[in-house]
């Protein structure tokens, strides 16, 4: 196959790629859009289960507390009955004050009962409207979970169109060369989701990939077009572009001074900030969130 076919069918299948790689980017983070509705939930539900031992624990409170006011109430009865049999006002004077006492326990003991059974009708109302939280909340996710399912479904029917087209593109080109080429699609994928770049131009001997100088016999290996060419420094693949009036005469003042003392050696060559206005490759990939 001619180089400059070869190089037309690359640029095709970079677009093909990069829509596949974005697809499988969505799958791989559609998960995280439940993440929050399922942490309230949880949160939900951890609040649920503390808030139903309180109540249970103020339920037994107000137990304790009617059993107590019985026995109130009885050891103030059996004091009045008393009342009929007394014989002396010594008599009278104990059996006075046990009602006395009696009738001051009952007061106690209803004035607390009052405030627990406040509390525990609080309680309840309190665990009925965040059961009914809990449950709405669990069919918003539910229906988020179904939605979802249907939507990587369709990423994954696409993904599958894609690859298609990925087969019909290569067939026919080096397999080395597609194998490199979709290698630095994919680590593009990293650096830059938005524009995933596996092949471009070389303008005025400067690669408009990594931004960096070619030595002047590689920018005319690629012009020549009698080979595939690959960036030494971003390993992207090359194709020549003639510059534009404007362009020229910066690329020519760029020349003059850096390209004299460059080292034919590629494999020693060290990236350093002298050569004016030329971005260094960026590096340290791993170090680079995705975003989204
Ligand atoms: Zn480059």
């Amino acid at each position: 196959m001619e180089t400059t076919l070869v190089l037309d069918k690359l640029k095709e299948l970079q677009d093909v790629l990069a829509e596949k790689y974005r697809y499988e980017e969505l799958i791989r983070h559609a998960p995280q859009q439940l993440t929050a509705q399922e942490e309230l939930l949880a949160r939900l539900k951890k609040e649920y289960i503390e808030k139903s031992a309180d109540c249970d624990e103020v339920k037994e409170k107000v137990r304790k507390l009617k059993a107590e006011l019985f026995e109130a109430e009885s050891a103030k009865e059996r004091g009045e009955k008393g009342m009929d049999d007394i014989s002396s006002h010594r008599e009278f004077e104990i059996l006075d004050k046990e009602i006395k006492d009696a009738k001051d326990m009952e007061i106690r003991i209803r004035r607390d009962l009052q405030r627990e059974e406040k509390q525990l009708a609080e309680l309840n109302e309190t665990l009925n409207s965040e059961e009914q939280l809990i449950k709405s909340q669990e069919e918003e996710l539910n229906a988020g979970k179904e939605s979802l399912a249907s939507e990587i479904e369709s990423y994954n029917a696409k993904i599958v169109e894609l690859a298609e087209r990925e087969t019909q593109i290569t067939t026919g080109i080096d397999e080395e060369v597609v194998f490199k080429f979709e290698r630095i699609m994919k680590s593009e994928r990293i650096i830059n989701s938005k524009q995933s770049q596996g092949i471009v131009a070389v303008k005025g001997n400067v690669c408009e990939g990594c931004h960096m100088i070619l030595p002047a016999q590689f920018a005319n290996e690629v012009r020549s077009g009698n080979k595939i060419v690959f960036c030494p420094y971003c390993s992207r693949i090359l194709y020549y572009q003639e510059l534009e009036t404007g362009e020229a005469e910066y690329f020519q003042a760029v020349d003059t001074g850096s390209l004299a003392d460059f080292d034919n050696d590629l494999s020693d060559f060290e990236a350093d900030d002298e050569e004016g206005g030329v971005e260094v490759m960026e590096e340290d990939v791993a170090g680079i969130e995705f975003e989204e």
